[in-house]
This record gives C-alpha cells, sequence and structure tokens, in this order.
C-alpha cells in the first residue's frame, strides 16, 4: 500500500501531507549559491538534501520540475572583483564552475532549470515597477523599498507579527549604512539599490543601479514556474529576511500564495558553532573530498534528519566512512555457486525493504530511517548463499540506495599510487613472481587467493602473515561467511 508522503511545513509549524497543485507534477525551487568563492560543506548539506527531496519526489512517480538559481550579481562578488582587480563576470563565472564541479564531484544532479540573475534583470525591473504601481513599493532617491506596512501578513515565516518586528527593531543599534538609507519604516527593503555609475550596474527608470537579492528569487520563481508552486526549500538561515521577502514580494503582487510548503535544512556544526564562511571554520567540499569519497559526505549528512543539526568532526565522518563500507560491501557481494542455483527468488525481502525504504521518506524525508531499512536489507544480503538471489539483491540494494544519491560504487580500485607499489612488492615476495598489473583490485585478488590457498593448506601462519603485511598499507581484510573475503582501506 502506498502511503501519504509527509512534509514539515515551516509556513505552518506541521508536518503536512504533500498535495501538490497538478499532480503528478510537482514544481520545486531551492535558492542557489551566491558565486564569489569555493562552496563548503553547509553549501554540500543543502544541496545533498534537496538533491535527496527530488530523487524520492521522482522515485514516487511525482514528475519533478526543479529550479535551482545561480546568484551571479551581489555585492559580494563585485567586491571580490575589485580585490582582485578582475571584472565581476569573471569571478561569477569561475565560482559557477567550481559550484558546478562540487555538484558534479558529490553525485548530485543538476537542477532541471539553472536560472542565472544577470539574464532576469530585464523582468526584474518589470517586477519592480508592478509593485510600485500596485502601491507595495516606493522609490527614494534612487532606490525602490518595499514597504512592509503594505503587506499585512508580512512576518508570517519567521512567525512574528509585523507589530513585534518593528517594537523590535526600536531597541536594536542601526548601523551608519543603514541610517542613511531614505527606507520609510526599518523592515522595508530594497528591491532596487542606486550604485554610482562607475559602479557594475544597468540602467532602470529610477536610475543606475543593481537589483535586490531577494527580488531576484521571486522573479525568477514568476517566469520559470509560475505564481504558485508546490515547494520551496533552502538553508534555515534564509527564511527570515530572504524568504520572508521572497513571500511578500510575490504574495503582493499576485495576491496568491507562492509556495505551498516551504523546507528548511538545518546546519553544519562545527564544534557547534554554525560553518559559514564568516566564522572561517568552513571546510571547502573539495578539501573534504580529498580525504573522503562523495558516499561517506553523503552518508555524514543523511545519517542525520535534514532538521537537524550536524556536527562536522573527524570521527563522525570515519564512522560515515565504515557505514558506507559495509553498504558497498553488500553491494558487491557474490556467493559462489555450490552446484545448484535457484531461479525462484524469495522477493519477501525486497519487498520488505521498499515498505521500510518509503514508510522512512514519506515520513518528511526521514533519511537516517531510510539508510537503516537499507542496512537491514544488507545483512539479508550477508547470509544469502544463492549467486541467483545475490544478484538480484545487490541490484535492488543499488537502485534504492541510488535514490539517496548513492553509487555504491567499489572506489577501492584507484588506491594511491604508494599503497598500489606497496602491494605489488607483497605480491612478489609471496609467488616470486612480478605483477605485471597497476590495478590494485587485481592485485588483491591475487593475495586474497594466495591467501585462500594458504587456509585451505592449513598453512595459518602463512595466512595470517598475508593479512598482517595487508594491515601495514592499510588494508583490512574481512572473511565473509560462506562467501570470499573482502577488504577495505582504513
Ligand atoms: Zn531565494
Amino acid at each position: 500500500m502506498q502511503s501519504q508522503l509527509k512534509i514539515f511545513n515551516t509556513l505552518t509549524g506541521k508536518k503536512e501531507d504533500f498535495k501538490p497543485i497538478n499532480p503528478p507534477k510537482v514544481l520545486m525551487y531551492a535558492c542557489g549559491p551566491t558565486v564569489y568563492d569555493l562552496s563548503h560543506l553547509g553549501h554540500a548539506r543543502m544541496a545533498l538534501t534537496f538533491d535527496v527531496i527530488q530523487r524520492y519526489l521522482r522515485f514516487a512517480g511525482y514528475d519533478v520540475t526543479f529550479v535551482r538559481n545561480i546568484t551571479d550579481v551581489d555585492d559580494k562578488i563585485i567586491n571580490k572583483a575589485k580585490e582582485l582587480n578582475v571584472r565581476p563576470e569573471e569571478i561569477a563565472l569561475k565560482y559557477t564552475d567550481t559550484f558546478h564541479k562540487d555538484m558534479h564531484d558529490l553525485n548530485a544532479a543538476l537542477p532541471d532549470v539553472e536560472p542565472r540573475a544577470t539574464e532576469y534583470i530585464e523582468k526584474m525591473l518589470a517586477f519592480t515597477q508592478s509593485l510600485i504601481d500596485a502601491g507595495h513599493a516606493y522609490e527614494a532617491g534612487g532606490d525602490v523599498y518595499f514597504d512592509v506596512l503594505s503587506f499585512k501578513t508580512y512576518g508570517k515565516l519567521k512567525k512574528q507579527s509585523l507589530d513585534e518586528m518593528i517594537q523590535g527593531a526600536r531597541e536594536q543599534v542601526r548601523s551608519q549604512s543603514e541610517l542613511k538609507e531614505l527606507k520609510k519604516n526599518h523592515f522595508d527593503f530594497a528591491l532596487w539599490k542606486s550604485v554610482d555609475q562607475k559602479e557594475p550596474g544597468w540602467q532602470s527608470p529610477w536610475g543606475w543601479g543593481r537589483p535586490g537579492w531577494h527580488l531576484e528569487c521571486s522573479t525568477m520563481i514568476k517566469n520559470v514556474l509560475g505564481e504558485t508552486i508546490d515547494i520551496h526549500g533552502g538553508g534555515e538561515d534564509l527564511v527570515f529576511p530572504h524568504h520572508e521577502n521572497e513571500i511578500a514580494q510575490s504574495e503582493a503582487l499576485h495576491k496568491k500564495t507562492l509556495a505551498n510548503y516551504w523546507i528548511h535544512n538545518s546546519f553544519v556544526q562545527v564544534e557547534a558553532e554554525k560553518m559559514s564562511k564568516s566564522l572561517g571554520n568552513f571546510r571547502t567540499i573539495q578539501s573534504i573530498l580529498e580525504s573522503y569519497s562523495a558516499d561517506t559526505i553523503r552518508f555524514f549528512v543523511l545519517q542525520t534528519h535534514y532538521r537537524s543539526p550536524i556536527e562536522f568532526t573527524e570521527k563522525s565522518m570515519e564512522s560515515a566512512k565504515a557505514g558506507i563500507s559495509r553498504l558497498i560491501r553488500a553491494a558487491q557481494f557474490a556467493p559462489e555457486a555450490n552446484g545448484k542455483t535457484t531461479d525462484n527468488i524469495d522477493i519477501a525481502p525486497v519487498e520488505k525493504l521498499d515498505q521500510e525504504f518509503r514508510k522512512a521518506m514519506d515520513n518528511d524525508f526521514n533519511t537516517p530511517q531510510a539508510v537503516s531499512a537499507l542496512f537491514g536489507f544488507a545483512d539479508t544480503i550477508f547470509v544469502t548463499t544463492d549467486p541467483n538471489t545475490a544478484k538480484k539483491y545487490t541490484e535492488e540494494l543499488r537502485r534504492y540506495a541510488s535514490v539517496l544519491g548513492f553509487t555504491l560504487e567499489d572506489n577501492r580500485r584507484s588506491l594511491d599510487p604508494a599503497t598500489t607499489a606497496k602491494l605489488k612488492e607483497i605480491v612478489q615476495s609471496l609467488t616470486e613472481t612480478a605483477a605485471d598489473t597497476d590495478d590494485a583490485s587485481q592485485l588483491m585478488e591475487m593475495l586474497l587467493s594466495a591467501r585462500e590457498q594458504a587456509r585451505a593448506d592449513k598453512d595459518y601462519k602463512r595466512s595470517d602473515m598475508i593479512r598482517d603485511r595487508l594491515l601495514e598499507v592499510g588494508i583490512k581484510v574481512m572473511d565473509v561467511k560462506g562467501g570470499k573475503a573482502t577488504w577495505e582501506c582504513s
């Protein structure tokens, strides 16, 4: 029986039945990166969260259009360009490329549409003009501000009334630059900011300037997906003011709900501090990929529910590595045929996996439970003795794992050259012939066969010696009941 997908909606603070506007179609938007620097683990968490959500929706039979933008116009980009004395476009292009590489290396699918802010300037100007015409925005000294007092439900995503917010703001000390702004109210936000003619910008009815960040998402959603979408997502730091302001702009103009479900993922913490660029404790995705595989990073992220914070430590990464290794081993599992094989495969374990997996994911994308369903199925695989059944089970394991974006690829083939050289030495010393391959898997195959032979000959001294020499180079041999021994790098 198909269970009902439930999603925790930030807007209502409740888990709700997911009912798309026009099933099986699902329109989904997530805020993308501002491309001025390398992405860190916090970005990876957000990307992987929405990657898994769109993968699962497709798996569950929905026809998803997933849009994620690229913010390629922003003060941060322009400041960096000034610092390096290059054009802002160069910075934006460079970091769009590195972001794409990060996503590729993490096996995170690209969105169906990836609009760039600079391609939507005309549309943003039109959006702003419409808001002015409707009495929701005003021009002041070349800037255009959204008038929050004109939008009565402002604060509904943050869950604070406008009165409360205004009260709170009176008690805040304002920055110098803010005091210079010509806003009517503290919470009014810029749709358009005037800048000096010498600065990068665009001509507008209000003079030379640049668009506000919030306006960008509202405009792209309207033009790419429509006035109301099913799911809008992002990191929880975007709830206020970014998403609140997107709601204000879009709903004031269209008099329609912008998004029916708001999904926000939690932070990655490093020693209990939020991982962000400003804290300087970030690690880039590429630097983490030097030490850990994409599957390991994904396992680390998905073993916690997306709405709970996760703590990044070497220890947690090591345990993620051990966890994913078990699934990889299960996916490679192949018992040897003992004469008879069956075509009559028992599919009850596959059905159980399917049920558990969907139940977990239908409960607000509970990936830790989905991962534990994969583990339960892996246990079944390890005690399977029939090769045909094992083949079917390993295929199913891969299929369900791929919904979470795991490749379960045996990445042991590409050991580092130093380890491979040592393996060659061991092969040579044992067999007294030179190994004519640099393929780590093949070398390990030879060593495991030699060890198996030693065990068959009851020469346990030799079999232990092979195991110990491998351990010295960082390779752990594991005996599998009823099957061939397997191995992993420590
Ligand atoms: Zn956005």
